[in-house]
């Protein structure tokens, strides 16, 4: 379990904080899903997760311990993290990059062992990336290292899983398969924190929706309770309809076209 409470969080030659006071919980076996407009401050909510930013006030907890008190390997052994934004130092053959999700497990001179080969042949199987197992990770789109990222993650486990913005570069299979992967897990106990700016699949996924607007909390709570016309509309300032999919039953957004017309 990841508790955000009362987090602020500020970079360091920013005016005001890009978060400003969020709570929420991230239980085991569900997804919880935050969502907002460019710049509302999800990505940052993950970086602080990372330990990449410190914490102007405010705690996150893992479990009954703030992370302040967890070293790296600590954290990275009950949270993976898929962030945004990655960039290998240098390329690597797709099962090693896979292979380093295992490393904090591990001793700094221990190999891989029967338990990292199950978790990394499971990992592969299910991010679906056996087909890249000759390439290294130059030789991929976007999409497909997407995945491999996934896969990367998996791999290392532990109760909690993060990704922020994971299908952007994904087609339709790839970004339903994703979804109905975070489904099972959740299903399985697995605990997923989702940013995502597909609000109408996060609506048919999610169990909890946390919607930010410019670093707080504008709506939380089941997507029929945030995927509201009048709380959208004015968090994205955009017009906008919520209707329901006739096929699915699930709350769906529509953005107008233009001021006013269709
Ligand atoms: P998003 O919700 O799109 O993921 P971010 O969390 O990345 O938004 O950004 C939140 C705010 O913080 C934005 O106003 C952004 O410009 C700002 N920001 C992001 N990264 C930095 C940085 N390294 N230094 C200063 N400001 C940043
Ligand atoms: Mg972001």
């Amino acid at each position: 379990m990841i508790r955000f409470d009362n987090v602020v969080l500020q970079y360091p030659q920013a005016p005001e904080p890009a978060v400003k006071g969020v709570s929420f919980d991230v239980p085991p076996g569900r997804i919880t899903a935050v969502v907002g407009p460019n710049g509302s401050g999800k990505s940052t909510l993950v970086r602080a997760l990372l330990g990449r930013l410190p914490l102007a006030s405010g705690q996150i907890m893992l479990g009954d311990r703030p992370l302040s008190a967890l070293d790296r390997r600590d954290v990275a052994t009950q949270v993976a993290v898929v962030p945004q934004r990655e960039e290998p130092v240098f390329p690597l053959p797709v099962p090693d990059y896979i292979a380093l999700g295992r490393y904090p497990h591990g001793g700094p001179f221990s190999g891989r062992n029967a338990e990292d080969r199950a978790a990394i042949a499971t990992a592969v199987q299910r991010a679906d990336v056996a087909v890249f197992a000759d390439r290294s990770t130059d030789q991929l789109s976007g999409g497909e290292w997407q995945r491999v990222r996934i896969a990367r993650a998996l791999a290392q486990g532990g109760q909690t899983l993060v990704l922020d913005e994971p299908t952007t570069f994904l087609d339709i299979a790839h970004e339903m398969a994703v979804f109905e992967l975070l489904d099972a897990l959740a299903r399985e106990g697995q605990g997923i924190l989702l940013v995502s700016h597909q609000l109408n699949l996060v609506a048919r996924f999610a169990d909890h929706i946390v919607l930010l607007h410019r670093g707080r909390i504008a709506a939380a709570g089941s997507p029929g309770d945030v995927m509201r016309g009048e709380v959208l509309e004015r968090v994205y300032e955009w017009p906008l309809v919520v209707s329901r999919d006739p096929a699915i039953g699930a709350p769906v957004l529509v953005p107008l076209r233009g001021r006013g017309s269709r």
